[in-house]
C-alpha cells in the first residue's frame, strides 16, 4: 500500500491494551488525515460523550503524502470531542513540524488514544511498538522541560506531543504541543490532561514506500519552482517596528519541506534567535498597550511562554485585549482580578496572566474556562465588554461573510473558524492589495486575480468578493479542496498554489495535488474530488448527529445581515477588488437575506442536497458510498 505504513495504533489508557487498526479500509474510503480521523470519530465517539469523559478519543491521523518527501506534506490531523467549542462537540485541528512524519517512520499512520489512565503516563512509540510508561516525573513540567527529559531518555531525534500545566489542569483552551513550535488548537491539551496523559514520545527508522519515486522528485522540483510567490517575511502588525530589529535569518522548515512560508528563524535586536510563525508572533504587542519602551524580548518570547504553559495564542491575545479595555474603562481592577493590570504590556503582567490561567488560580480559573464561557462569572460591565465576535475557537469576524460573501456558508457549516477555508480568498486579496501598493511585489494583478478565480473557483464572477455571483460553486470548490488538503497532510501555508511568480500567466496549478497523490500512491488523481465531497458529507453527518439542524443552522451570525461592517476582529478595514478591479471598501456592507438564500439553494443543488432541508439526498449518499450515514438525516432528506 503505497504512501502508508498500513496500520493505525490504538492505545486504551484505561485497560492499557495496545492494538492496531488496518489503515487500508479507511484510506480507501476516506483518503487520510482529517477524513480518516473523522470516520473513526463517527464510529467511536457517541454524541452524548463529554470532552473529558474517558470515552472521548484523541485521534491523530497523518496523510498518505506525509513522510514521503512530498513538499509541504507535514500535517497530522487531531480530532475528538472538543472542550473548547460551545457546547462541547466534534472539532478538528492539525499540527505540522516533524511529529506526523516520525509517527509514520515508527510504522504507524495514526494514533487513537482512548480511556483514562489510572496513573500519570506517557506513551512511548518506537519501530512498530508502543508502551504506556510512568510520567510522574514529567507532571507539572513546562513543554521545554518535557522536551529535555525526553531527549535525555530517547536521544536528540525524539519527536513528541505534550501539553504544559494548562493541559494537565484541563484549561479548556489548552493546546497539544509538538516539537518545532507546532501546536493544535481545539482544547486537545486539556483532553490529554483529562486522560492523565502527559506526552507521546516517538522515534522511527522506516519510511513509507512511494509508487513512482522519480516522478515524485520531478514534481517536487516543479512544486518548489511554482510555489515562488510572495513571502511575507514579517507578520503584518510587526512591520514598521524597526525598533525591534526583527529580521529573518533562515527558514523554519518542517520535515523535508523546501517551500517558502511564514515559519522562519528570526533574530531580534538583542541577538536572541528562535523559530516563530504567523499569528502567534503577534500574541502580545506591548506597544499597543502603551509600552513602546518594553524590551523586544517581551514580544519575541510571548508565544514561547504560551506554548510552555500550552494555552491557545489566539485566546490569549483576545483575553489581553479585553482586559486592557476593561482596565481602562474601570470595569475590572487589580484587586478583583489579582492581576497587575496597570502593567499590561510588560512581561511581568503576561507571565502573571498565563500562570493564573494555567494553574486555575483565582480570576485565572474563570478565564481557564475560555472567554466565551466566562461571561456568566464576570461582573456585568466586564462581561459586556467581551467582543461580540468571541466564539470558542478563534474570532467570528476574521474575513467575515459581509466582507467576503463566499464565507457566509463556510462560517455557517464549521464547528470552529477554520482558517484554511478562509485563506484562499484572504491570501489572494492580500497579494492583490500588496501588488497595488508596491507594483511587481506580488504576481497578483486584477487580471491574474480573475484568472485564478476562474481556474480555482469555477468562474471569473467569483473574483468579485462582494457579490453573490459564482459564490455557491466557489464555496463548494474551496471546501472540497481544503478537506482534501487536510486529508492528504498538506500544509495550509503552502497549498493550494493558486498564483505564482514563475508561471507564464501567474496562475497556479490546480492539478498538482492530484499528480503528487498519483506519484505517491499509484491511485488515479480523479479520485480526489470524490474524496473531498465524501469527507465533507461525513462531517455534515457528524454535525447533524450532534445537533446541527441543516438548513436552519446554515446561516452565518445574524450581525452579518443587520450590522454594517466596520473592521474585522484585528481592527482592519478590508478593501477588495470591485467589479472592474478598482479598490473598494467593505465598510458599511451587510448581507442581503434573499440573495444569501438564493446562493444557499444553488449550493445545495451543487452538493446534491435537499433544498428544503439541507440534508444529502439518498442518491447523493449512494453516489458517495455513504449509505450508512442515512439514518442520521431526517427522513424527508
Ligand atoms: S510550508 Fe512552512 S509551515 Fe508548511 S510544511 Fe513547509 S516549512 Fe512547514
Amino acid at each position: 500500500m503505497y504512501g502508508w505504513m498500513g496500520k493505525i495504533l490504538r492505545v486504551d489508557l484505561g485497560s492499557e491494551a495496545v492494538t492496531e487498526i488496518p489503515t487500508e479500509p479507511y484510506a480507501e474510503r476516506f483518503l487520510g488525515g482529517r477524513g480518516i480521523a473523522s470516520r473513526i470519530y463517527w464510529e467511536t465517539v457517541r454524541p452524548h460523550v463529554g470532552a473529558f469523559d474517558p470515552e472521548n478519543r484523541l485521534i491523530f491521523v497523518t496523510g498518505p503524502l506525509v513522510g514521503t518527501g512530498a513538499q509541504g506534506a507535514t500535517r497530522m490531523s487531531v480530532i475528538g470531542k472538543s472542550p473548547m467549542t460551545l457546547p462541547e462537540g466534534f472539532c478538528y485541528g492539525n499540527m505540522g513540524g516533524f511529529v506526523g512524519a516520525e509517527l509514520k517512520k515508527a510504522g504507524f499512520d495514526g494514533l487513537v488514544i482512548e480511556g483514562k489512565a489510572k496513573r500519570l503516563v506517557y506513551v512511548r512509540i518506537s519501530d512498530n511498538k508502543a508502551e504506556i510508561r510512568d510520567a510522574s516525573s514529567l507532571w507539572g513540567k513546562k513543554v521545554s522541560e518535557v522536551a529535555q527529559s525526553l531527549r535525555e531518555a530517547y536521544g536528540e531525534k525524539v519527536r513528541f506531543i505534550t501539553t504544559g500545566v494548562a493541559g494537565e489542569r484541563m484549561v479548556r483552551t489548552a493546546v497539544a504541543v509538538a516539537d518545532h513550535e507546532s501546536a493544535a488548537t481545539g482544547g486537545w491539551g486539556a483532553v490529554m490532561g483529562s486522560k492523565n496523559l502527559k506526552a507521546i514520545a516517538i522515534n522511527g527508522s522506516q519510511a513509507p514506500q512511494v509508487a513512482e519515486p522519480n516522478k515524485l522528485k520531478e514534481l517536487n522540483r516543479y512544486t518548489v519552482e511554482i510555489a515562488k510567490r510572495f513571502r511575507l517575511a514579517i507578520p503584518p502588525m510587526l512591520m514598521g517596528r524597526k525598533d525591534l530589529g526583527l529580521e529573518v535569518i533562515g527558514k523554519g522548515q518542517c520535515h523535508q519541506c523546501g517551500l517558502e512560508c511564514i515559519r522562519g528563524k528570526y533574530r531580534i535586536s538583542t541577538g536572541q534567535e528562535g523559530y516563530r510563525k504567523c499569528q502567534a508572533m503577534e500574541v502580545y504587542l506591548p506597544f499597543t498597550y502603551g509600552r513602546p519602551e518594553e524590551p523586544p524580548e517581551t514580544l519575541f518570547n510571548a508565544p514561547v511562554l504560551c506554548n510552555e504553559y500550552s494555552i491557545c495564542t489566539f485566546e490569549v491575545r483576545t483575553i489581553v485585549d479585553w482586559l486592557y479595555a476593561c482596565y481602562r474603562s474601570g470595569s475590572l481592577g487589580e484587586e478583583e482580578t489579582g492581576l497587575p493590570l496597570s502593567k499590561i504590556g510588560s512581561m511581568e503582567f503576561f507571565e502573571a496572566l498565563l500562570h493564573a490561567i494555567a494553574y486555575r488560580e483565582g480570576f485565572g480559573d474563570i478565564l481557564a474556562e475560555g472567554l466565551a464561557r466566562a461571561k456568566d462569572r464576570l461582573p456585568s460591565a466586564a462581561a459586556q465588554m467581551i467582543p461580540h465576535d468571541v466564539i470558542p475557537i478563534l474570532r467570528g469576524e476574521l474575513d467575515p461573510p459581509r466582507a467576503f460573501f463566499a464565507h457566509a456558508l463556510i462560517y455557517a457549516m464549521e464547528p470552529r473558524v477554520h482558517m484554511p477555508l478562509l485563506h484562499e480568498a484572504a491570501f489572494l486579496r492580500a497579494n492583490w492589495k500588496i501588488g497595488r501598493m508596491v507594483p511587481g511585489a506580488t504576481p497578483v494583478t486584477w487580471e491574474v486575480f480573475r484568472n485564478v478565480a476562474k481556474t480555482f473557483w469555477g468562474s471569473e464572477d467569483a473574483a468579485n468578493l462582494v457579490s453573490f455571483d459564482g459564490k455557491a460553486l466557489a464555496t463548494k470548490k474551496t471546501q472540497d479542496r481544503t478537506y482534501i488538503k487536510d486529508s492528504l497532510g498538506l500544509c495550509d501555508f503552502a497549498w493550494p498554489i493558486m498564483y505564482s511568480k514563475t508561471t507564464e500567466d501567474h496562475v497556479g496549478d490546480p492539478t498538482l495535488e492530484g499528480k503528487i497523490f498519483t506519484a505517491v500512491t499509484g491511485e488515479p488523481a480523479d479520485k480526489l474530488e470524490t474524496y473531498g465531497e465524501r469527507i465533507f458529507t461525513l462531517q455534515r453527518a457528524i454535525m447533524v448527529r450532534e445537533g446541527s439542524k441543516g438548513i436552519e443552522s446554515d446561516v452565518p451570525p445574524e450581525r452579518n445581515f443587520t450590522e454594517p461592517f466596520t473592521t474585522d476582529s484585528l481592527g482592519r478595514e478590508l478593501t477588495v477588488p470591485g467589479s472592474s478591479g478598482d479598490e473598494v471598501t467593505t465598510k458599511g456592507n451587510t448581507l442581503d437575506w434573499d440573495q444569501f438564500k438564493a446562493m444557499r439553494e444553488e449550493y445545495y443543488h451543487l452538493r446534491g442536497w435537499n433544498p428544503e432541508t439541507g440534508f444529502p439526498l439518498p442518491e447523493t449518499l449512494a453516489r458517495l458510498q455513504l449509505n450508512d450515514l442515512a439514518p442520521v438525516f431526517p427522513r424527508k432528506g
